[in-house]
C-alpha cells in the first residue's frame, strides 16, 4: 500500500500557507488491510478511516460514478486497483487534486501547480458538474484566495452557471449546503464568495432573497452607494474585516432582505423595510437550517438595526422595549453582537467605512444602566408577581432616563 498527503494540505504547502488538517489517500490497500492496522471506519459507505494516533482521514483510493439527483445519487468504488489518477480526477478543483509522498514527490496529472501559479481556480474534468455542492466549494475557495490574486477560470465560471440553471443546486441537502456556506462566510473576503454565486447564477438559486436586493436603490445621502445589493456586500466585507463571529456576519448578509420588497413606486425609500424583511429572513435561516444562535440573531438585527442607528434619539420607553426584546439581563453576549451588526451596516456605506459609530457605546452603557438595577430592595418593599416585574420596569425606566439626560448633557 501506498499513503499520499492530498488536496488542501499539498495545496497550501506550495502556497506557502499553514496547514490545518491532512487528508491522505491510501492506494493499493484493502479495508480489511486497513482494519488490520488499526484504522477506524469512519462511514458505512465511505472507504474513509482515522489514523489510530494522529486522527487524520485516511481515504482509499476511489473513482465515482453519478446514478441520481444529489448527493445519494453517487456510486463509489474503491479498489486495491484504483490509481492515484484516477482518485485524483473525481476531485474539484486542479489545485487541489494534487499528491505527495512522503518524499514530497508531487503527483500532479492535471496541472494544479501551474494553475496555483496562474492564481486559477479550475476544474479538473467534466465530471465537476456531478456535484452541484462543488459550485459552493469553488465560490468558498475565491473568497478564501482572491487576496492573494485567485480568480475563477471561465470555464468553470460556465459549468457552474451550467449547473445553476439545471435544478441540480436545489438537491442539496441543508447540511452540506450550511457547512459550506458558514466556512465561506468566516474566510477574510466573504462578499467574494457571494458575489461569485451572483455571477454565476448560483445566488438566485440558493438565496433570491439576498439576489433580488441588486439593482435596488436606496437614498443616497445616506447611502452614497446606492444600491442595496453593493451594501449588503459592504456590509460583509466590514464584519471580516473586523473579525465578527458567525452569528454577525450571518445577520449582516440578511439585515436588509426587506428592502427586496419595496414597490418600485416608492424607491428609494424603504419604509418598513425591518418588519417586512423578517419572513424573508426566516426562510433564510430555515432553508439552511442554520444554528439557532445565527437564526436568532439575524431576526433581531432584521427587526432593531434602524433602532440601533437610531439609538440617541430613542424615548427611554423604546430603548427600554429594545433592551427586553433582547432579553439582554440575561443574553448580553447577544446584545454585543446586535451592536455590532448594526455598526457593520453604518461601516458598509461608500466612504464612511471609518466613521465613528457613538451609537455603539451608546448602546452599551444603557445595556449597563438597566441591568443595574437591583430586584432585591423591589422584593423587600414585598412586591411579588406581575406587580414585581412592572416596578423592576419602572426603576429600569427611570435608570435609562436618568441615563439619557447625562449622556446628552
Ligand atoms: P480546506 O482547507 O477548506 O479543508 P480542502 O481542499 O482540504 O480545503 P476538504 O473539504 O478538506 O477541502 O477536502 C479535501 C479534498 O477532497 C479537496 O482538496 C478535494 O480534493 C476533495 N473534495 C472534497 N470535497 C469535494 C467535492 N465535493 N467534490 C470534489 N472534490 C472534493
Ligand atoms: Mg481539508
Amino acid at each position: 500500500m501506498r499513503i499520499y498527503k492530498v488536496g488542501g494540505a499539498v495545496r497550501d504547502r506550495l502556497l506557502g500557507k499553514p496547514v490545518t488538517d491532512i487528508d491522505w489517500v491510501v492506494v493499493g490497500a484493502t479495508t480489511e488491510e486497513m482494519l488490520a492496522k488499526g484504522y477506524r471506519p469512519v462511514g458505512a459507505d465511505f472507504p474513509v478511516f482515522l489514523h489510530p494516533k494522529s486522527g487524520e482521514e485516511y481515504a482509499l483510493a476511489r473513482t465515482e460514478r453519478k446514478s441520481g439527483r444529489g448527493y445519494g445519487g453517487f456510486t463509489f468504488h474503491a479498489s486495491p486497483e484504483v490509481t492515484l489518477e484516477e482518485d485524483l480526477i473525481r476531485r474539484d478543483l486542479t489545485i487541489n487534486a494534487m499528491a505527495e509522498d512522503d518524499q514530497q514527490n508531487l503527483t500532479d496529472p492535471y496541472h494544479g501547480q501551474r494553475d496555483l501559479e496562474a492564481r486559477i481556480l479550475r476544474h479538473v474534468s467534466p465530471a465537476f458538474a456531478e456535484d452541484p455542492l462543488r459550485v459552493l466549494r469553488v465560490a468558498r475557495f475565491a473568497a478564501r484566495y482572491c487576496g492573494m490574486g485567485f480568480t475563477v477560470a471561465p470555464e468553470t465560471l460556465e459549468l457552474m452557471r451550467q449547473l445553476s440553471q439545471s435544478g441540480e443546486l436545489q438537491a442539496l441537502t441543508a447540511e452540506r449546503s450550511w457547512k459550506e456556506i458558514s466556512r465561506a462566510l468566516m474566510e477574510d473576503q466573504p462578499q467574494v464568495f457571494i458575489e461569485v454565486l451572483r455571477e454565476c447564477g448560483a445566488l438566485k438559486v440558493l438565496m433570491p432573497e439576498v439576489d433580488a436586493l441588486f439593482g435596488v436603490p436606496q437614498p443616497e445621502a445616506h447611502h452614497p452607494e446606492i444600491d442595496t445589493g453593493v451594501h449588503t456586500l459592504s456590509v460583509l466585507e466590514q464584519a471580516a474585516l473586523h473579525k465578527q463571529p458567525l452569528t454577525v456576519r450571518w445577520a449582516c448578509l440578511l439585515h436588509d432582505l426587506g428592502k427586496g420588497l419595496t414597490p418600485e413606486e416608492e424607491w428609494p425609500r424603504h419604509i418598513a423595510h425591518e418588519h417586512t424583511g423578517l419572513k424573508l429572513i426566516k426562510a433564510v435561516n430555515e432553508r439552511f437550517k442554520a444554528p439557532k444562535d445565527c437564526q436568532e440573531l439575524a431576526l433581531l438585527v432584521g427587526q432593531y438595526h434602524t433602532h440601533g442607528h437610531r439609538a440617541l434619539e430613542l424615548k427611554p420607553s423604546t430603548l427600554l422595549e429594545l433592551l427586553q426584546s433582547f432579553d439582554v439581563y440575561r443574553r448580553p453576549q447577544r446584545f454585543e453582537e446586535f451592536i455590532a451588526a448594526c455598526e457593520m451596516d453604518a461601516r458598509g456605506r461608500k466612504g464612511l467605512e471609518q466613521r465613528s459609530y457613538p451609537q455603539a457605546d451608546y448602546l452599551r452603557g444603557a445595556a449597563i444602566a438597566a441591568r443595574s438595577v437591583a430586584v432585591q430592595p423591589l422584593l423587600e418593599k414585598g412586591f411579588k408577581g406581575p406587580e414585581l416585574g412592572e416596578a423592576i420596569k419602572r426603576e429600569r425606566l427611570k435608570t435609562l432616563k436618568a441615563y439619557k439626560e447625562a449622556a446628552s448633557a
